[in-house]
C-alpha cells in the first residue's frame, strides 16, 4: 500500500472513531437504549414468569392423574398378590395398558429387592436397590419429578398380609409431551420476541429523534446568532425544559443586543465628543491664519480659546481613561483603612473656595467618627465630584450640606444641594456615560458628562450603591452606601 493510501486510511478510521464516540455522547442516542432496555427485558421478564409455571402446572396435573393410576393399580396388585404369585392376566393386561397410555415402565420389586415384573421385561430377576426404593419398603410413598432427564417417578410400597410391606412397586413415567409443548410454546414466544424487539427498535428510534429535534433547532438558532443576528428571537415550543432555554436564551440576546447598542452609542459619543474640541481649535486657529496684521491682544485671545479647548480634550480623555481602567473586571482598589470624616473634610476644605466663589456655603455634618476600608485615591475622586456637582448645578448664595452617618455595617454619605433639580426623566440617565441634562450649559459649566458614571463605578467596586433624589427648582441629593469591611467578591 502506498504512502498516500495509507495516511488516508488512518485519517478515515479517525474519522469514524470520533462520529462513534459523539454518537455514544449523544442526547439520542442514550434515550434510544433506554427505551430498548424498557421494552425488551419486560419481554425476558414476560418469558421467565410465564414459562416455568406452566411447566409446573403441566407436571402437577400429570402426576395427579399418575398417582390416581397407580394407586388403582397397586391396590389391584395387594388383592391379588400379584408379587408373590405372580399370575393375574388382568394386572398384566392393566400395567400393559398403563405402561403404553403414558409412556411409562412398571416395575414390581419383591422384598429380596429382585425384580419379578418389568414391563419393558429386560431388567427382571436383576436386584435393584435405591433410596427410593428403600423408602418404599419402609411403607412411604415418593413421586417427583426429574426435569432434567424429563420423568417422572412413582415408588409405592405393596403390602401383604397384616400390612407388611412385601414389595414395592416402582413406576416411571416419561415427561417428553410436557417439553415437547412447552418446546413449542417458547417457539411462539421467541417468535413474539423478535416482533416486539422490532417494533421497540423502531418506536424507540423515532423517539430519541422527536425528542431531541427541539435542541437541533436550538443548535441552529446559536449559529445564527454566534453570526451576528441579535434579532434572531427563539420560538422554540414543546417540553417547559426546552421553552425555559428559548426564554432564558431570548433575555440573553437581549442584553446582548443592549450592550451592542450601548457599545456603539459610546464609541459614536467618544469620537463626537473628542471632535468638538478639535473642531474648535482648527476654527480658531484657521481664522488667525486667514487675517494678517492681526493685533495682538486678538492673538492672545484666541489661543487662551485654543489652550481652553485643548484642556477640555485632555479633561475629556483623562475621564475616559479612568472609567476605561474601572470598567475592567479587577480594577486595582488600593483598599486601606481610613478615617472617612477627614478624609471628607480635606476635600470640602479644597472646594470651599470654589464654592466661596458662587457665594455658595457647604456644611458638614459627622454624626460619628467613622474608620472604613477605602482606595484614598479613587474615594476621593467620588466624593469630589458629587460635591462639585452640587456646586456647579446651584444657584448663587446657594448651600450644599454634606452628611457623614455610619450603622455597623455601612457608612453613609449624603450630598444635599439647594440647586436647580434633575427634571425625572432624566434622573436614572445621569449615572450613563457623556449624559447631560442641559447640553447646551456643558461649555460654560466645562463637564464632560462622565463623572457620575466614573463616581458610580467607583462605588460599585467598593460593593456599595449610589442613589439620587430631586426636585427642579429645589436641589438635589446623592446617596451613597458603603460597607465598612472591604470584601472582595
Ligand atoms: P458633568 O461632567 O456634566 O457634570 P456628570 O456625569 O457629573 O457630568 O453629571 C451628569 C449630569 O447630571 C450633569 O450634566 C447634570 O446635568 C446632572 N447633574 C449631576 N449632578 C447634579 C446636581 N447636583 N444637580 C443637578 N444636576 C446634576
Amino acid at each position: 500500500m502506498s504512502k498516500i493510501k495509507e495516511l488516508l486510511l488512518i485519517k478515515y478510521i479517525k474519522r469514524l472513531l470520533e462520529k462513534t464516540k459523539s454518537l455514544l455522547k449523544s442526547l439520542k442516542f442514550r434515550i434510544f437504549i433506554v427505551m430498548i432496555i424498557c421494552g425488551i427485558i419486560p419481554v425476558i421478564m414476560l418469558e421467565v414468569t410465564i414459562l416455568k409455571p406452566i411447566e409446573d402446572e403441566m407436571v402437577a396435573s400429570k402426576m395427579d392423574r399418575l398417582l390416581s393410576q397407580c394407586n388403582i393399580l397397586r391396590n389391584h396388585i395387594i388383592s391379588e398378590n400379584y408379587i408373590e404369585l405372580r399370575q393375574s392376566d388382568a394386572i398384566d393386561a392393566e400395567m400393559a395398558q398403563l405402561s403404553a397410555m403414558y409412556d411409562g415402565r412398571v416395575m414390581l420389586i419383591n422384598s429380596d429387592f429382585v425384580i419379578v415384573k418389568d414391563t419393558y421385561v429386560m431388567d427382571e430377576n436383576k436386584t435393584c436397590v435405591s433410596t427410593d426404593v428403600i423408602k418404599g419398603y419402609r411403607g412411604e410413598n415418593v413421586s417427583k419429578y426429574v426435569s432434567e432427564n424429563n420423568y417422572i417417578e412413582i415408588v409405592m410400597p405393596i403390602t401383604g398380609y397384616e400390612k407388611k410391606t412385601i414389595g414395592v412397586m416402582l413406576v416411571t413415567f416419561s415427561t417428553n409431551d410436557v417439553k415437547i409443548a412447552l418446546e413449542n410454546l417458547e417457539d411462539k414466544m421467541a417468535l413474539i420476541r423478535i416482533i416486539i424487539s422490532l417494533l421497540v427498535m423502531v418506536v424507540s428510534m423515532l423517539v430519541s429523534v422527536f425528542f431531541v429535534k427541539p435542541f437541533d433547532r436550538l443548535k441552529k438558532s446559536f449559529e445564527k446568532v454566534s453570526e451576528g443576528y441579535f434579532d434572531n428571537k427563539l420560538e422554540l415550543n414543546g417540553y417547559t425544559e426546552i421553552e425555559n432555554i428559548a426564554k432564558s436564551y431570548n433575555d440573553m440576546l437581549d442584553k446582548m443586543k443592549k450592550l451592542d447598542e450601548s457599545r456603539q452609542e459610546f464609541v459614536s459619543n467618544v469620537s463626537h465628543e473628542l471632535k468638538t474640541p478639535i473642531t474648535s481649535i482648527k476654527v480658531l486657529a484657521d481664522s488667525l491664519m486667514m487675517q494678517d496684521d492681526i493685533p495682538n491682544e486678538i492673538y492672545k485671545e484666541f489661543f487662551v480659546d485654543i489652550v481652553n479647548e485643548i484642556d477640555r480634550e485632555n479633561e475629556i480623555i483623562t475621564d475616559l481613561l479612568d472609567l476605561v481602567r474601572l470598567d475592567k473586571k479587577n480594577a486595582n482598589l488600593n483598599i486601606t483603612r481610613l478615617n472617612i470624616n477627614e478624609l471628607v473634610e480635606l476635600i470640602l476644605k479644597r472646594l470651599r473656595p470654589i464654592a466661596a466663589k458662587r457665594n455658595i456655603e457647604i456644611v458638614l455634618e459627622s454624626f460619628r467618627p467613622i474608620e472604613a476600608d477605602v482606595d484614598e485615591v479613587k474615594i476621593t475622586s467620588a466624593i469630589s465630584n458629587l460635591v462639585e456637582n452640587a456646586i456647579k448645578y446651584n444657584i448663587i448664595d446657594g448651600w450644599v450640606r454634606v452628611t457623614l452617618n455610619a450603622d455597623h455595617k455601612y457608612f453613609y454619605i449624603k450630598v444635599a444641594d439647594s440647586g436647580i433639580g434633575i427634571p425625572e426623566e432624566s434622573r436614572e440617565m445621569v449615572f450613563e456615560r457623556f449624559y447631560r441634562v442641559d447640553k447646551t450649559r456643558a461649555r460654560e459649566t466645562g463637564g464632560t458628562g462622565l463623572g457620575l458614571a466614573i463616581t458610580k463605578n467607583i462605588i460599585q467596586l467598593h460593593n456599595g450603591a449610589v442613589k439620587v433624589y430631586s426636585k427642579e427648582g429645589e436641589g438635589t441629593t446623592f446617596t451613597v452606601r458603603i460597607p465598612l469591611n472591604y470584601v472582595n467578591l
